[in-house]
């Protein structure tokens, strides 16, 4: 049986105990993952606090720093196949994802190893004329990452592109569901010429992220996760106050007007909700249709689930594959039948696959007579679909904002005054116009409210790994005059 080792200091490590790593699609142990102790933690922490203070890093250029990154995705690109191969093994994301998606993670490094030498300090037009007064932007320290399951490849390299972008260290934890593509991930970054201690790469569940979370010698903690483990390491921040950076679930409105291009937007419906199998952050969970082509829509989409190639996840030809654990599997039939239970209605799926693995129908529930079932406000992480009707454009934005959460949105119309007005008015992160689950490594992803705060991708998110430094020069030569004056 395969079996993974910890990447600590530049040394791939077997920890003391290991736990067993499940193949989604069919239910059975496929290999042995390392368990982090928490001297494993501290191990980690300490190797990449020595990596951010030696001077191999440290007084690396940034320029060099962009060249390393650059090679790393080379070396990612290179490896791409295989790193999508084992996504898929342990965590059952299609392969058709899983290799577009690991191919274009390359890019998100690239995109970083050209931005970290243009991160630039500023130099001020101080209100004193012996003085000059300019700042730099130095890196923030070590961070700690912590990724869910799903994409993981392209979860991290939104933390550390941009953390090594700016010269700060990492400590990345993934998920203990499907770890395996992150423990490769190491063998992949070590070949690339990075000091020891730069990246480490642990495993392991709750307990290694609070002690990791919470360790004195982080300085920001970059989540993705749910927003209840959030509250968590928020409240571990507590410890060694470090910064933080969230980014957590969603339940995003899909909102079709009855002039939209309905083939299209069918389309980019079947993809915002059934893709990935529904375990994405940014799924369109939430589809909130003109009343008017209601039944037309929902004809035509329910068609297009029931067609749907439900599979093994390494065939090419499959579109909907398991999911990721038994636990994702029976929150989606708890969600499902407390809905029903409200007054939703079943327009298609609603169970299990029958079967080994964690196979679920993509599933539709019509909630327009049931606007308070807990499909609309509850987060699934998997194949299931809410439908809401409405009336006017002010009703579509009042379902769309009444949601706790804020991260995504989609917007079908071919109106232009109205998709402006629309834009402005829903409360999300992201809006998408005529279009669905775009990224890129040049366009900021993020939330607000209960979908975090920070955000990944762009520009931005290398200015925050990096952290201000005042600078004051004195011009004079004269000696200093009355010291009990402040200049
Ligand atoms: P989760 O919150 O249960 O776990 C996420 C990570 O946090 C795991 O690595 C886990 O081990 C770790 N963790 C758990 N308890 C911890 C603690 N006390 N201290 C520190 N770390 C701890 O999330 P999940 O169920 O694995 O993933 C699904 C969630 O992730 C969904 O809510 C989804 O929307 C969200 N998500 C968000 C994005 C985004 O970019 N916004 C992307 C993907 C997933």
């Amino acid at each position: 049986m395969q079996q993974f080792q910890h990447y600590i200091d530049g040394s791939f490590l077997n920890a003391a105990a290991q736990f067993d790593s499940l193949d989604p699609a069919s239910g059975s142990v496929w290999a042995k993952m390392p368990q982090a102790t928490p001297e494993d933690v501290t191990a980690a922490v300490d190797a990449a606090d020595r990596a951010f203070n030696a001077p191999d890093w440290a007084q690396m250029t940034a320029s060099h720093r962009g060249k390393l990154l650059h090679v790393l995705a080379d070396l990612i690109a290179e490896n791409a196949p295989r790193l999508a191969e084992l996504e898929t093994r342990d965590t059952g994301k299609i392969i058709r994802e899983t290799s577009a998606q690991i191919a274009y993670v390359a890019d998100f490094y690239r995109y970083y190893a050209g931005l970290a030498d243009k991160i630039e300090g500023a130099h001020l037009p101080i209100d004193k004329p012996d003085m000059e007064v300019w700042l730099r932007r130095e890196p923030i320290g070590v961070v700690a990452a912590i990724v869910p399951w799903n994409s993981q490849l392209f979860l991290s390299a939104v933390k550390i592109g941009p953390a090594l972008a700016a010269g700060c260290t990492v400590v990345l934890k993934a998920s203990e569901d499907g770890p395996a593509p992150m423990l490769e991930f190491a063998r992949i970054f070590d070949q690339a010429g990075f000091p020891k201690g730069v990246l480490n790469v642990i495993t392991g569940g709750p307990d290694v992220g609070a002690a990791l979370t919470s360790h004195p010698k982080v300085a920001h903690v970059a989540f993705t996760g749910g927003p209840d483990t959030a509250r968590h390491i928020v409240r571990n921040s507590a410890e060694n106050l470090a910064s933080t950076s969230l980014e957590l679930g969603g339940k995003s409105p899909f909102i079709v007007f009855e002039d939209a291009d309905i083939e299209s937007a069918v389309n980019a419906q079947v993809s915002g909700i059934f893709a990935a199998t529904g375990q994405s952050c940014v799924s369109g969970s939430r589809l909130v249709v003109h009343a008017s082509i209601k039944d037309q829509f929902l004809a035509r989409l329910k068609e297009k689930a029931e067609e749907v190639v439900i599979g093994a996840p390494d065939d090419m030809q499959t579109e909907v594959g398991p999911l990721c654990t038994e636990r994702q599997r029976d929150t989606a039939l708890d969600l499902i039948e407390r809905s029903l239970a409200q007054g939703a209605k079943l327009i298609t799926g609603g169970q299990p696959v029958e079967g080994e693995g964690f196979y679920f129908q993509p599933t539709i529930l019509d909630c327009s007579e049931a606007r308070n079932a807990d499909s609309l406000s509850h987060e699934f992480f998997g194949p299931v679909l809410s439908v809401v009707s409405f009336e006017t454009e002010q009703e579509a934005i009042d379902i769309a904002n009444d949601t706790a959460f804020g991260l995504a949105s989609g917007l079908f119309t071919q109106n232009l005054t109205r998709a402006h007005r629309m834009i402005r008015a829903i409360r999300a992160g992201i809006v998408w116009v005529n279009t669905y689950r775009a990224v890129s490594p040049i366009a900021p992803f993020g939330g607000h409210g209960l979908s975090g705060h920070g955000r990944e991708g762009g520009l931005q998110a290398a200015l925050d790994y990096t952290k201000i430094k005042t600078v004051w020069l004195r011009t004079s030569d004269d000696p200093i005059p009355n010291p009990f004056v402040m200049r």
